[in-house]
């Protein structure tokens, strides 16, 4: 279905610039694309007038055992040689960032496969990430501190190092409990070892576990995603990341999708799915809390809800994005280029984008309207109107328009999806966004 409110991996990256949505939302004549550096960022976020500090990050880890021929992360396999020298220049990058970093809320290390980083070097990273941020929400319980784990690589040596460093919660790439599935997208662990990873990590004390799971893989029935839930849900999780197989440009699956090596799922069959996911976690007393997303209740995960809401955060490691003082950029995606590196401890980065309240609107959009509670659509109502009352009156008529669709709902200021609307997500935001620009 054109428009389908796509899986996104959030829990692994953060959203992507406005730049990367169909041309027709992102050209704007006044757009600014200056060469500038991720120091010029941190230290806009750092000056007196910034506002409020950074109290998300993210890390990037891009190490692997295989690239999977659906990924399009930054990510290679990995021969263990260049762990130390990358471990060390990430500790350099972090300690310069940590200039803008207010009390950290919020941390995710994502990749890549992070848990295949040495212990070792997992305990230094763990003592820089300590001595330079101040880590006291983390450390009471408060704040959120996760790693992503492929289930092959988790080891009771590996959890009990991360639970002493403070990490708080596991997100572990499930993907699907059948062999043949798993085969079918180049997963090459063992279903079997999924549950006892997660009960090592429960044994070191770690507080929380999300499993990710992809549905849609080609020749996967609706029966065989109902026993992948089941496999998990019986599991002791608080959150479910459920995302359909998407075909990113330029990956290998994609191109073996348009040799027709294969068939992709039917589009019919992949909404049945979608919706048995939703009904499937709520009686398992997880709620769909974002179009790909299901949370006990309390046990959303919040570094990602910082990202749907436009909040700041900061990033380090060969190809992670930060949104920091209104600034968008990604550091350098290229490992060799980011070694190379030793300016401050500062990465060479690329896309990015300064700050300008129109993106910032659209993108508050894009990723608000993924989440159940919706956006604040009056508050960006007079926001916009504040500087373009046109904009702001295209934006109020196209959500009247989608809210006569049946796909929105305005209600006391916030303007949240219906469940026809979240099916078409991407597509309903898409709208707002071009009506934003006119
Ligand atoms: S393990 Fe994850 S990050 Fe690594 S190649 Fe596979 S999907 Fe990509």
């Amino acid at each position: 279905m054109a428009g389908r409110a796509s899986r996104s991996r959030q829990s692994d990256k953060p959203p992507l610039c406005v730049s990367t949505l169909p041309d027709d939302t992102a050209t704007r004549p006044d757009r600014q694309r200056p060469a500038h550096s991720a120091r010029e960022a941190v230290v806009a976020a750092s000056g007196p007038k910034s506002g409020p500090l950074a109290r998300s990050l993210y890390i990037h880890i891009p190490f692997c055992s295989h690239k999977c021929h659906y990924c399009d992360f930054y990510s290679f396999v990995d021969t263990r040689d260049r762990q130390a020298v990358f471990a060390a220049r990430l500790e350099r990058e972090l300690a310069a960032l940590s200039i803008a970093a207010g009390p950290i809320d919020t941390i995710f290390v994502g990749g890549g496969t992070p848990s295949m980083l040495q212990t070792q070097l997992w305990e230094s990273l763990l003592r820089t990430l300590d001595t330079q941020f101040d880590l006291s929400s983390i450390k009471a319980g408060t704040g959120e501190f996760t790693v992503e784990c492929n289930p092959e690589t988790v080891t009771p040596e590996l959890v009990a190092t991360l639970r002493a460093g403070g990490v708080t919660r596991i997100s572990m790439g499930a993907q699907s409990f059948q062999s043949e599935h798993l085969k079918t997208l180049e997963r090459l662990h063992d279903p079997e070892r999924v549950p006892r990873a997660v009960e090592m990590v429960r044994a070191a004390g770690i507080e929380r576990v999300s499993l990710d799971l992809i549905f849609a893989i080609p020749g996967q029935t609706l029966d065989d995603l109902a026993r992948d839930l089941d496999a998990a849900l019986m599991l002791p999780i608080e959150h479910l990341s459920c995302y359909e197989l998407t075909y990113e440009p330029n990956t290998a699956m994609t191109k073996r999708l348009e040799m027709g090596q294969f068939e992709r799922c039917p589009e019919e069959l992949e909404i049945e799915m979608f919706e048995h996911v939703g009904e499937r976690t709520r009686a398992a007393g997880l709620a769909r809390y974002e179009v790909s997303n299901y949370a006990r209740p309390g046990a959303e995960c919040r570094h990602n809800l910082a990202y749907w809401r436009q909040e700041q955060w900061l990033a380090a490691g060969p190809s992670a994005s930060a949104h920091i003082a209104g600034h968008r950029y990604k550091n350098v995606p290229r490992l060799e280029t980011y070694l190379d590196r030793e300016d401050e401890g500062f990465a060479e980065i690329v896309d990015h984008e300064g700050p300008d309240p129109v993106r910032l609107i659209q993108e508050k959009l894009m990723t608000g309207l993924r989440l159940r509670e919706g956006v604040d659509g009056e508050g960006l109502l007079k926001e916009l109107a504040t500087f373009d009352e046109q904009a702001a009156s295209r934006l109020d008529h196209e959500s009247a328009m989608q809210s006569h669709l049946g796909r929105l709902v305005r209600g006391e200021g916030r303007w949240t999806l219906t469940d026809e609307g979240l099916l078409l997500a991407d597509g309903v935001a898409s709208s707002l966004m071009i009506a934003v620009i006119g």
